[in-house]
């Protein structure tokens, strides 16, 4: 019996994407929460703080009033004036007086006929005022109460008198605790059991806020968990969902954008066998008299299944994918064919050819090019092959075969001038006979962007420079009086003048143009 053993390929990208938005997700919910939970904890302190501050005063006022009592302790007129305490003050459940460590009288009790013994306190705090948390000893009920004894004066903290400060939620708590000795007033939510309250750097709680009052009660705020830590389980789970999709959804986008470019060299493959390029011409004019002195060859790729696609688009795909050299060829041949007859008419006129670095360094295209010129009987001054930097080429090397091309007449223009990477540099390094200002800074004429400052400089530049000056993307008459004005020699290419057009268009264009038709 033959075992076979499959294997599956893990899906590694769909995995990395959703992991990457679940990581991204986890940690954006956990620091937004965080600081929107540390912001609650900070508004529940002062707020705590603030509460205490005003129980700890009222008290204070109600045993100073005790203190100062006109009348003999536990005299019938002190005791009325205990019980008015009572009501003055809310916090304050009993007020009564101490003697040798035994309560003998108070405000709701009266004079008690056998004197209660005091247990001994759970803090002497520094000013002499010893303290009781939650005693049950003086009075036999459920409830638990804090006590004071200030010289002989005992005073009984109303159960309820810190209600205000309990948080709802369970995983908040709060300490107030005096700031010198730290000794813990009263504890609310999670944490009961403290006898010293910890300092901000002590805490083991992931957030924590404290701050003390003038009265050097202080408040510290406590949360056990934060952040995602926080969040119930279904929340987690909604939250895990939820990234888990926008990652996959990530991945898919990705992955299509992909796909499409994949499709496109795959076409773009098919284009070059099935031929499915077609040429058009922009008219190159002289501004001086308006009169077209050349074309660029632009190409067109109208695909069966793609539909029309953008040059600038599939240029670059061909040109990262190795396919550029069969489209230049093809259009070389194109363009040289159909202005044949044009050419041939006009001496002077010239065909500008768009090429690519990649076309520069193929050894094979200078005679592709010499073979063609002879094949349409076209002179090597009519040719212009316009190159452009869209990478960072090595300038050097690409002026030893910028030579070559001009040792056989033929001229070369550097595109897009004043973009890319290296212009000026190249400027310096390659032989080119024509200089084309790119649409960028044409456009720039008459707006108050910062290119037109450039643009300036680039006149300047031009000025100095002995080579043909071709500005391109003309489409107002603004930037043609501005180039006149400033670089009367200019040939411009543009909209304002002519669009790119098939060449039967181009015949019928050229022959209304040099007949006085024109623009
Ligand atoms: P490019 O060489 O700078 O060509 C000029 C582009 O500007 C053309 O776009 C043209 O249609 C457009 N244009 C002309 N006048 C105006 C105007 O007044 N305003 C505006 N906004 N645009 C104007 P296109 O034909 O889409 O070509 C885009 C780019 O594709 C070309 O830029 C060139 O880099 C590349 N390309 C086109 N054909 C070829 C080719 O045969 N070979 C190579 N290697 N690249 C080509
Ligand atoms: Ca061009
Ligand atoms: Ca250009």
């Amino acid at each position: 019996m033959q075992v076979k053993v499959f294997s599956k390929r893990l899906p590694v990208e769909p995995i990395i994407s959703v992991l990457i938005c679940l990581s991204i997700a986890l940690w954006a919910t956990h620091v937004v929460l965080q600081k929107k939970q540390w912001t609650a904890l900070k508004n529940y302190s002062d707020y705590a703080l603030n509460y205490a501050s005003g129980v700890t005063a009222d008290l204070k006022t109600g045993v100073v009033s005790a203190q100062s009592s006109p009348y003999t302790a536990c005299s019938h007129n002190d005791l009325e004036l205990l019980r008015d305490l009572l009501w003055q003050h809310k916090y304050l459940k009993d007020i009564g007086h101490v003697q040798n460590g035994n309560l003998i009288c108070s405000a709701e009790r009266g004079v008690l006929k056998e004197a209660v013994a005091l247990p001994p306190a759970d803090a002497v705090l520094n000013n002499g005022v010893s303290f009781w948390r939650n005693s049950s000893a003086l009075i036999r009920t459920h409830f638990e109460m804090d006590m004071t004894l200030t010289g002989s004066v005992l005073a009984i903290t109303s159960p309820f008198a810190f209600d205000a400060i309990r948080y709802p939620d369970p995983t908040v708590s709060a300490i107030i605790y005096s700031k010198n000795n730290r000794y813990v007033f009263k504890t609310f939510g999670f944490n009961q059991q403290r006898d010293l309250a910890p300092s901000a750097k002590m805490t083991s709680a992931p957030l924590s806020y404290a701050s003390c009052s003038e009265v050097n009660v202080c408040v510290m705020g406590e949360r056990d968990r934060a952040g995602i830590f926080s969040l119930s389980f279904s929340q987690l789970l909604i939250l895990v969902f939820a990234s888990c999709l926008s990652g996959f959804g990530l991945y898919s986008l990705v992955h299509k954008a992909r796909k499409h470019r994949h499709s496109m060299v795959y076409h773009l493959k098919n284009a070059i066998t099935k031929d499915e390029f077609s040429i058009v011409f922009q008219p190159k004019i002289r501004l001086s008299d308006s009169m077209p002195v050349g074309v660029e060859a632009l190409v067109r790729w109208d695909s069966h299944a793609l539909g029309v696609v953008r040059p600038d688009v599939f240029i670059e795909v061909a040109e990262k994918y190795g396919l550029i050299r069969k489209i230049t060829h093809r259009v070389i041949d194109l363009s040289m064919a159909q202005m044949q007859t044009t050419l041939d008419a006009k001496p002077d006129f010239t065909l500008s050819i768009n090429l690519s670095i990649q076309d520069l360094t193929d050894l094979s295209l200078l005679p592709f090019i010499l073979a063609k010129a002879k094949q349409y009987k076209i002179q090597h001054e009519q040719l212009v092959f316009e190159i452009t930097e869209r990478s960072a080429g090595d300038s050097v090397s690409l002026s030893d075969i910028v030579k070559q091309y001009t040792e056989a007449d033929i001229s070369i223009s550097l595109d897009d001038f004043g973009t890319g990477y290296s212009n000026l540099a190249w400027l310096g390094h390659l032989n080119a006979s024509e200089i084309k200002v790119d649409k960028s800074f044409t456009q720039s004429i008459g707006t108050d962007s910062i290119n037109q400052t450039m643009l300036d400089a680039i006149f300047s530049l031009l000025q100095r420079l002995n080579v043909v000056r071709v500005f391109e993307g003309v489409e107002t008459q603004e930037q043609a009086d501005y180039i006149l004005k400033y670089c009367p020699q200019a040939i411009v290419q543009g909209w304002l003048y002519a669009k790119p057009m098939p060449i039967d268009q181009l015949q019928s264009y050229l022959s209304q143009t040099t007949n006085g038709l024109g623009r």
